[in-house]
């Protein structure tokens, strides 16, 4: 049994993306072909935003709109701790300082209450000065961006979707980009929406963040209105305008993703199928299974439930052949690297508790139900 089953999607789809990738390969634009400009006008339509551009992986996503923001030292940015690192990696890329805020213990999104209490604190102190908050979709479903959206309004922050394993997901049908200033997503493999290798993407309605964004994507490249009403002696596509970076998606994986992108919505289906029998077949066997937000579709990145004799659980689900996985057992602040940055007031208590009895168990859009049946009885079957 797999984790998540990433051939049962190729099965699917094969003939059409071997056609495609063979397409790319044989026209030879494999820098910025027309696939990524299609793909990314795709990906925008997906999304309701106006803007999308590719880039190379999720984290580096993250990265473009802090320095498009021209975020850095001195700066604080708002993050959940309990998360993939990446969220938290990529403010000190900048200079700038995370300042890590708790979860609500029933969707393990961020805590408005929290968030609002940790800008206050920043304020109070007077050493730093709030500028982002990253929200994080964590395990498919989309953070209470109504609240957070109104704190960061309130106190005139931008505001992030890190929704690498959310991407798809919708609150009150609106997808993240509705409300936050610049939302990003991951096409590594396992997410929801995965390519075959990496890639990733960001998204805004801002034309002046977009624009720079591409900007820094590649090398600093003069943008249109950095060279309207100039005159140049040599070739603009030498002329670097900012510090940048090289965070491009490749053609071939565009061309991937567009065959993946059009039968994504009927995954997030199928990915709700199964997280409603895993929810009916587990409550009350469990400590909780998955809530998700009033009004929320989560892409069900992962499923995961709680139990407090967690490493006896997974060693009975491995005995009878379930794979499992935790994430994550050590929030960011409690690794060494990252516990010299600041915490909400009060700590991260429940991000910490979490930790201890979070386990995640096979989920992708593929599971027949006799595969489900064998994992729910697994779980059924330990006594703890
Ligand atoms: C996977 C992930 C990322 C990073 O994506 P990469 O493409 O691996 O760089 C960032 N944030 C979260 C929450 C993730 O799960």
């Amino acid at each position: 049994m797999q984790f998540i089953d990433l051939q049962a999607q190729r099965a699917r789809i094969s003939d059409k993306i071997n056609a495609a990738v063979a397409k790319v390969i044989e026209e030879g634009r494999y820098i910025m072909g027309p696939e990524v400009k299609e793909f990314e006008r795709q990906l925008a339509e997906f999304s309701q935003a106006e803007h999308a551009l590719g880039c190379a992986n999720g984290t580096e996503a993250i990265a473009l709109p802090l320095l498009a923001w021209e975020v850095g030292p001195g700066d604080a940015v708002f993050c959940p701790s309990f998360t993939f690192a990446a969220t938290g990696e990529v403010v000190p890329w900048v200079g700038a300082s995370p300042v890590f805020v708790d979860i609500d213990p029933s969707t393990y999104n961020m805590d408005p209450a929290h968030l609002d209490a940790a800008i206050e604190m920043v304020k109070a102190e007077g050493k730093l000065t709030p500028k982002v908050i990253i929200a994080v979709d964590l395990f498919g479903q989309p953070a209470d961006y109504p609240a957070i959206s109104a704190i960061a309004k309130k106190h005139g922050l931008k505001l992030i979707a890190d929704s690498a394993q959310g991407f798809g997901c919708t609150l009150n049908g609106n997808h993240p980009v509705h409300w936050a200033d610049a939302a990003t997503t991951s096409f590594f493999p396992a997410k929801p929406l995965g390519c075959y290798g990496d890639g990733g993407a960001v998204l805004t309605n801002d034309a002046a963040t977009a624009e720079r964004m591409d900007s820094l994507r590649v090398h600093g490249k003069a943008t249109k209105s950095d060279i309207e009403g100039r005159t140049f002696e040599h070739d603009t596509k030498y002329l670097n305008m900012r510090v940048g970076m090289n965070s491009r998606l490749d053609t071939i994986q565009a061309a991937i993703l567009i065959e993946k992108l059009a039968i994504f919505a009927d995954e997030i289906e199928a990915r709700n199928r199964v997280a409603t029998r895993y929810n009916e077949g587990l409550d009350g066997y469990v400590e909780s299974v998955p809530a998700v937000i009033d009004g929320g579709v989560s892409v069900w990145a992962q499923y995961t439930i709680e139990h407090k004799n967690r490493a006896g659980l997974q060693a009975h689900l491995k005995a009878n052949g379930v794979p499992s996985a935790v994430y994550y057992p050590i929030p960011i602040h409690k690794q060494d690297v990252y516990s010299r940055y600041p915490l909400g007031p009060n700590g991260l208590p429940v991000s910490e508790a979490k930790a201890e009895s979070v386990v995640s168990l096979p989920m992708h859009p593929y599971m027949d139900e006799e595969t489900q049946d064998q994992i729910i009885n697994a779980v059924r079957s330990f006594n703890a």
